[in-house]
């Protein structure tokens, strides 16, 4: 239980469930998700836009100015000995009482040699040492930093109890340190060696839980355990021929594949890849339809709120002509909603339910529920998915992702599932024109911007961070509105979007940009996901080397969602080779396959956002080589005899059933 730990009360108990920290375990288990390591800098061999971390005094005290009341820029001046620099720091404003003249600080940020001015992300107040300094940082949500999360796992340690799941002699075979070591070293890391071994503990357990997961439900997964279905086909291919476009010949296959798997004895348990933009969505609708045709119940779960409600109202508008009972469910809605709900649908009142992962809380159940479609599946990460607890019957399974997977990677980690993919985008869409500029030809890309603005476009800003915790490059958010609103703020209205805004917030900024009441949206990568306004018409990505090219081609594909012509224009003075493979191509499978090949930042699933991570530690790209022996060990534990009798394998058999609820 969370209550027994030191410093944990109901309102905190309340900020960790929003992160899904529902127990000590989960708690101890909450690794950072990067670590920042804190090394003072040289600034005279520094360059323009370098990451600067320099000691120094407070030699005027800040002033502050106040835009609205989300926004506001402290400046002041600070002595480091050798010189004397202008300090920028966004959103800081409470800080001020704590910055009195000769109060040292350390400074880390972005060094703007031109204007002898550094934009810094954190002021550090205490002195750090002056050796290198590991942070591990957290994900968080508003409410909670990713100190106090460090803190409270710093300060309970002896109040866990660590479960082991590596057998012992895997342990021995790969030298690995004991779990209570390594846990200690990752969320307390006292220099790089200890945190290496710590990291290769942890990632080779989280690893080999997948696999043997994976290989468990592979082998508990028989033919013959399927829903028996009776669908008429003419019905749906009549259905078919009533949508307002012609589905293309991929889309065809998919639907043809998961109504072949929904009329077998077979369990469906099939992955729908394609790009974005290609039309998954669609063949998810019309599998929705079939199995409401059998008599079943489906379900929709889509990764965030915007994402449910745009499904909602576009599968409303499909069944307009039907008399299909559409709800939606997301984990915001009142209490009194929820309940109704709950209560339709368990009477069967409601055909089809859509929404957040409140699809699954434990107060929804299902009367007959036969099909459960997850979208942009990568999202939920194994974690989530595992903890898709089974609703009375065992429903048919189809995933949507929309980040093509190179077929030796899909083949180690969807194992266990079909693959439907789809490589061709819908007829009547205009290619996307990526263009690569560097930080000099600003004016081409504003000139752009100009014009389709003048035409009534909309544009997207991406800034070029990875969102994380207070201590984030939230500057640059900040930074760019200035830079939009200094460039356009008399021919139209800007606004920002980033992880740290409340969900309704977001919601707000979102449904304006929708209405079109925003012509520039200033955001971090929370956009990313499946958004859908058919009049952006231009994405520029700021600092684009930042970025993986997978992520960067999933970006891309939030313009040219109809026949617009649309841009995206990447922003780089860095890593032109890379980068330029996205001017050449657009499509998705082959972007991936570089992006493997090209040891990048690039990662598969995305940022690594919170609640977005497949996996808490590993990478499947860079920590490829341990899931493969992950793979093989825990085939061979599977099939030894030990395995079956041995007490020691008690922690890991727990973990095994618990993932059979899922399937
Ligand atoms: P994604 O695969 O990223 O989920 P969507 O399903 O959102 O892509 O499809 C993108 C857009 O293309 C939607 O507006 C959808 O209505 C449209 N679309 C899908 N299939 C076709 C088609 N066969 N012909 C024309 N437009 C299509
Ligand atoms: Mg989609």
């Amino acid at each position: 239980m969370l209550e027994e730990l030191v410093g944990i009360g109901p309102k905190t108990i309340k900020l960790l469930n929003k992160l899904n920290i529902y127990s000590k375990e989960d708690l101890i288990s909450y690794y950072p998700y990067r670590f920042e390591v804190i090394e003072r800098t040289n600034i005279k061999l520094l360059k323009q836009d370098d990451r600067v971390v320099i000691d120094g005094a407070i030699e005027q005290l800040p002033t502050i100015f106040y835009f609205n009341k989300r926004f506001n820029r402290m400046n002041f001046i600070l002595n480091t000995g050798d010189n004397l620099y202008k300090i920028v720091i966004f959103n800081r404003a409470f800080l001020k009482p704590k910055l009195n003249i000769s109060t040292k600080v350390t400074i880390i940020g972005k060094y703007d040699m031109k204007n002898n001015t550094i934009v810094a992300s954190d002021i550090k107040l205490y002195p750090l040492p002056p050796y290198p300094v590991i942070e591990p940082i957290y994900h968080v949500c508003n409410g909670i930093s990713s100190k106090e999360i460090n803190k409270l796992i710093l300060n309970n340690i002896d109040k866990f109890d660590i479960n082991e799941y590596i057998p012992d002699y895997l342990v021995e075979r790969y030298k690995l340190d004991n779990k209570k070591d390594s846990i200690i070293n990752v969320h307390n890391p006292k220099n790089k060696n200890d945190l290496k071994r710590a990291l290769n503990y942890l990632k080779y357990e989280e690893l080999f839980l997948f696999m043997m997961k994976m290989n468990y439900l592979k082998s508990i997964r028989t033919d013959t355990n399927g829903l028996k279905r009776n669908i008429d086909k003419k019905i749906v291919l009549d259905f078919i021929d009533t949508l307002p476009f012609k589905l293309t010949e991929d889309q065809l296959k998919g639907v043809n594949d998961i109504y072949n798997d929904l009329t077998s004895s077979k369990r469906m348990n099939r992955l729908l890849q394609g790009d974005v933009g290609s039309g998954k969505t669609i063949v998810a609708f019309i599998s929705l339809y079939i199995n409401y045709l059998s008599g079943y119940q489906g379900a929709l779960m889509a990764p965030t709120e915007i994402l449910a409600m745009q499904h909602y109202n576009n599968l409303l508008n499909l069944y307009k002509d039907t008399d299909i009972k559409v709800e939606l469910l997301t984990g915001k809605m009142k209490i009194s909603e929820k309940k109704n709900i709950y209560k339709r649908l368990i009477n069967n009142e409601i055909d089809i339910l859509i929404g957040t992962h409140a699809l699954f809380s434990d107060d929804v159940v299902y009367n007959n529920l036969g099909l459960v479609i997850t979208d942009e599946q990568h999202r939920f990460g194994v974690n989530q998915r595992t903890s898709l607890k089974n609703k009375g019957i065992t429903p048919d399974i189809l995933y949507l992702s929309a980040t093509p997977i190179p077929r030796t990677y899909a083949l180690t980690i969807y194992g266990d599932m079909d693959v439907s993919s789809i490589h061709t985008r819908p007829n009547g869409r205009k290619e996307v024109i990526t263009l690569l500029k560097t930080n000099k030809e600003i004016k081409d890309v504003l000139d752009l911007i100009y014009q389709e603005l003048k035409k009534k476009h909309q544009i997207y800003v991406i800034a070029p961070l990875i969102e994380d915790s207070e201590n984030s490059d939230m500057e640059n958010v900040y930074e760019l509105k200035e830079k939009m609103d200094k460039a356009f703020s008399k021919i139209c209205k800007t606004d920002i979007l980033h992880g740290k805004m409340t969900s309704k917030e977001k919601d707000e900024v979102m449904e304006k940009y929708k209405n079109n009441e925003i012509s520039i949206l200033i955001s971090t990568t929370v956009i990313e996901v499946g958004v859908d306004v058919g009049n952006a018409t231009v994405m520029v990505i700021f600092d684009s080397f930042r970025f993986g090219l997978s992520q960067l081609h999933q970006l891309r594909g939030r313009v040219g969602r109809n026949n617009l012509q649309s841009y995206c224009v990447l922003i780089s003075d860095k890593e032109a080779e890379r980068l330029n493979v996205l001017t050449a191509t657009s499509d998705g499978f082959k972007v991936s396959e570089e992006d493997f090949k090209l040891r990048g930042s690039g990662d598969l699933f995305g940022t690594r956002q919170s609640g977005d991570m497949s996996f808490k530690l590993a990478d499947i790209k860079n920590d490829f080589n341990i899931l493969l022996r992950a793979k093989e060990d825990s085939q061979e534990v599977l099939t030894s005899k030990e395995y079956v009798n041995n007490k020691k394998y008690f922690n890991l058999k727990k973990v095994l059933e618990n993932s059979m609820k899922l399937s």
